[in-house]
């Protein structure tokens, strides 16, 4: 037997180079998680893989402030936990409340009509939060709907809507909620319960700081009884939990349903332990006061936020490419020049603005003044008129005045 394809002329192992990660993820892994990643592969129904699994719903539920038993991590990025809240809440001919306030509301009401159900749209305008009231007349012109859908941080703009307003209007009106947390998680405050939010799903990559590919997801008891009653089949046999539930579920024996991602998965259990030891009121705080510093830099420039400042996202920082700015080049010469990445504008927002994230590890004093010093220097060399030093003279103020830094 010979090969009839031919050997590739260049064969090489290809390293990643080393990036400061301040885009709308993935963030910065601490060498912890990396270290975790790194261990050798066991099975995944070894008993010490078992054992991970089962602290990490524990850690999970801490992080997400839940008591819901249905609390594990989807195997796959945060698009497939959306899409398993969505396959197995929506049976066809459903109507569901999907608010659309950027790209990501987009995407759910995709999600709903593959689902065969209905999408009934809420729009607010991208950079503002969703409208509570809004809901509400949504809700009460269509007293059929079954469930309430919407994004709590909306990475596209960088806006933060009021999810336990949003749950209050949706439950008064018989209504469950699914909620996006996929950038809100770890970076700021998610109270599941006491918001009352059914179904939600998060990402590993962006304020848990681990690598893409896993998605934390949770479940009321009120939501696993929808889905247990279900009149037809999840039409995902991947997603459907009622199978998942037989694998990630209690103290029950195992059985197979996929190959978990068992490496990616003992990663994601330990940056829950380094957000656990932190503890969920500190690490909020550290996005804040970074944001601020972040924040007071921009202005010293004279550069505007997306989103009006009650709104604002600590870890997600949406700013206007200023005037005569060419957008692709300065992103590019931040790449390039000093190995940091943010993020460009999506849809309506494509090519007018950049998204600084400020998620979980990269969310560190030393990366904001790397990121303004860096952008200042390249917004000088565009031509545009700033006073050199400013920027970074700001952020150390703001950072005083949180008491990062000692007066
Ligand atoms: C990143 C993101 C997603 C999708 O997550 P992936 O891991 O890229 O699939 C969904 N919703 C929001 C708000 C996000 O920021």
């Amino acid at each position: 037997m010979t090969t009839t394809i031919a050997r590739p002329d260049k064969i090489a192992s290809l390293p990643a180079p080393k990036r400061i990660l301040m885009g709308p993820g993935p963030s910065d892994i601490h060498p912890r998680v990396l270290a975790a990643l790194g261990q050798p592969v066991i099975g995944h129904l070894d008993p010490a893989c078992v054992a991970m699994m089962d602290d990490l719903k524990r850690l999970l539920r801490y992080a997400f402030q839940t008591n819901n038993e249905l609390t594990f991590a989807v195997s796959g990025p945060g698009s497939v936990g959306m899409e398993t809240c969505f396959v197995n809440l929506v049976e066809p001919g459903n109507k569901v409340i999907v608010c659309r306030n950027g790209v990501f509301g987009g995407r759910m009401i995709e999600n709903v009509q593959r689902a065969g159900g209905t999408a009934v749209v809420v729009e607010d305008t991208w950079g503002e939060p969703v409208d509570p009231q809004k809901v509400e007349d949504a809700l009460k012109q269509n007293p059929d709907a079954k469930l309430v859908a919407f994004v709590h941080a909306e990475t596209s703009t960088g806006a933060q809507s009021d999810a336990a307003a949003i749950a209050a209007v949706a439950e008064k009106h018989g209504c469950l909620v699914i909620a996006d947390t996929v950038t809100s998680l770890g970076g700021t405050k998610v109270l599941l319960d006491q918001w009352g939010i059914d179904a939600t799903y998060s990402g590993s990559q962006k304020c848990l700081s681990c690598t893409p590919g896993l998605s934390p997801v949770s479940f009321s008891a009120r939501a696993v009884e929808r889905i247990k009653a279900r009149k037809t089949k999840v039409q995902s046999w991947f997603m459907d939990l009622n199978l998942v539930l037989e694998y990630w579920g209690g103290a029950a024996k195992r059985t197979y349903h996929h190959t978990a991602p068992v490496n990616s998965l003992f990663a994601l259990h330990e940056s829950l332990v380094m957000l656990a030891e932190e503890g969920l009121e500190k690490a909020w705080a550290r996005h804040r006061n970074n944001h601020l510093a972040l924040k007071a830099g921009f202005e010293a420039m004279g550069l505007k936020f997306v989103v009006r400042e009650e709104a604002r996202l600590p870890q997600l920082n949406a700013i206007y490419v200023p005037e005569g700015v060419a957008d692709a080049e300065v992103r590019t010469r931040l790449l390039t020049e000093y190995n940091l990445e943010i993020g460009a504008g999506l849809g309506p927002l494509a090519g007018k603005v950049w998204r600084f994230g400020l998620m979980g590890y990269s969310s560190r004093p030393e990366n904001v003044m790397l990121c303004l010093s860096a952008l200042e220097s390249v917004l000088a060399s565009s031509g545009y008129a700033l006073k050199a030093g400013a920027a970074e003279a700001a952020a150390k103020q703001a950072y005083t005045a949180s008491g990062v830094v000692a007066a």
